[in-house]
């Protein structure tokens, strides 16, 4: 099994540091993945911006690319997302796709730790959809859905040993299909 290599694709104004410092932490969480900073800023798609002034998260997951020689690539914007009809998201995933985008618009606190920690929780939630996990009914689990800030709280910064296992698996068996046949650019449906 290879390691998965995922690009974090900063969206419009960035907090480097806080990108630079995800990328470290991913790997301490999931251990088969590699991460890297993009050193190119995506600009905010004009047009993609509502009267309430969020940004329709399915246009900015629709522009990112998987650069080459990378597996996933998860968007970073500090602008609120949205999914109408809900009133925001966190993020959201290509369900067994390869792009995912997280916002840090309602992450953020005076304690820079705590946002970190927020946003890494993120961005390791919209992953394991992109490895085709469902939400976890354990709300200590990453992947237990996050309906509040509250509940991104609660959960802690790691998959269940469940969890863990499912996104190995799913991880081992890509690699194999991928030597058969290659990648398949298929339409995903996506989860928050
Ligand atoms: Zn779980
Ligand atoms: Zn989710």
């Amino acid at each position: 099994m290879r390691p998965m290599r995922v690009m974090l694709q900063p969206i419009g104004e960035s907090d480097w540091q806080l990108l630079a410092r995800l990328a470290i932490r991913l790997p301490q969480h999931l251990p088969f993945v590699e991460c890297q900073v993009s050193p190119r800023t995506l600009s905010l798609p004009p047009g993609a911006i509502t009267p309430r002034r969020q940004w329709l998260a399915n246009v900015l997951l629709a522009q990112l690319v998987v650069p080459p020689g990378f597996d996933r690539v998860v968007g970073v914007t500090n602008v609120d997302l949205v999914v109408p009809p809900f009133n925001f998201v966190f993020g959201i995933a290509e369900v067994d796709g390869r792009r995912a985008v997280i916002s840090t618009a309602r992450l953020m606190d005076h304690d820079a730790e705590v946002t970190e920690v927020r946003a890494l929780k993120e961005v390791l939630h919209e992953l394991g959809h992109t490895l085709g996990l469902p939400h976890c009914p354990d709300p200590s689990c990453v992947a237990a859905f996050s309906n509040t800030l509250a509940d991104t709280d609660r959960k802690g910064p790691k998959f269940c040993l469940k969890c863990y296992q499912r996104l190995l698996v799913s991880w081992q068996q890509q690699c194999s299909e991928a030597k058969q046949e290659g990648h398949d650019g298929g339409d995903r449906s996506k989860c928050r």
